[in-house]
């Protein structure tokens, strides 16, 4: 737990929150600002400040808690669709520095905005940065 970190508050029950979901690794809770009725955050219990710190073994978990928690809040509300999300660093909009995924249950008409410009590559340019990264997985 971090001392300063709001999400470690609310999983420590310091703050409360509307919770939808619950195990010993992860806590799914309303937003308190939701996109749309039913935005939920998903906090692992750790502190990991963004995806880069994550450890495997929680990682591996969280797409599983994630798609459990989506079932349940497709059936209930109805949504046409969902988008799970999810920022690190400010510069990808990240607010909490405690990693969290978003899921956002989406319907037909509605107003919510998460498009971006497209933009296209010049001749093997595509290729020659997928190069460069695949080389530094580990
Ligand atoms: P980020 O911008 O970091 O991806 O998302 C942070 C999210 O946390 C925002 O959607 C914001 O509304 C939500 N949030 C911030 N503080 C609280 C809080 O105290 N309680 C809850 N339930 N959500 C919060
Ligand atoms: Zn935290």
């Amino acid at each position: 737990m971090q001392n300063q970190c709001i999400f470690c508050k609310i999983i420590d029950g310091q703050i409360p929150s509307a919770t939808i979901y619950e195990d010993e690794d992860f806590k799914v809770i309303m937003d308190i600002s939701p996109a749309a009725v039913g935005h939920a955050i998903m906090l692992p219990k750790k502190h990991f400040s963004n995806l880069f710190e994550m450890d495997d073994n929680t990682a591996s978990r969280a797409l599983i808690v994630a798609r459990k928690v989506a079932t349940a809040m497709k059936e209930e509300l109805g949504c046409d669709g969902l988008n799970m999300l999810q920022n690190n660093g400010e510069a990808a909009g990240q607010t909490v520095f405690h990693y969290h995924i978003h899921l956002i249950p989406r319907m037909k008409e509605d107003t919510i905005n998460l498009s971006w410009q497209q933009k296209s590559y010049g001749d093997g340019e595509a290729a020659k940065i997928a190069e460069a990264i695949a080389k530094r997985i580990l």
